[in-house]
């Protein structure tokens, strides 16, 4: 039975809820488990967290031509 993850905007806690995808498709109410609000709204975190990879920085090297200055490649 898959989980969900649902926020009250009532209190703002943060609860799990376990359905079956026809409970779901009917239309699902959860109950807040801390103040028993009925205004929660679902979290699209579980199973779609996605790490962005895109963090690591290319290094640009210097070309070293036949008008390279001193230092280059090690010269
Ligand atoms: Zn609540």
């Amino acid at each position: 039975m898959p989980l969900y993850d649902y926020q009250c905007k009532q209190c703002q806690a943060v609860f799990e809820v376990r359905a079956t995808f026809k409970e779901k498709e009917a239309g699902l109410k959860p109950e807040c488990p801390h103040c028993q609000s009925k205004k929660t709204r679902q979290l699209l975190t579980s199973g779609l967290f996605l790490r962005k990879s895109d963090d690591s920085t290319t290094l640009t090297l210097p070309a070293c031509g036949p008008n390279a200055g001193p230092g280059c490649c090690g010269g």
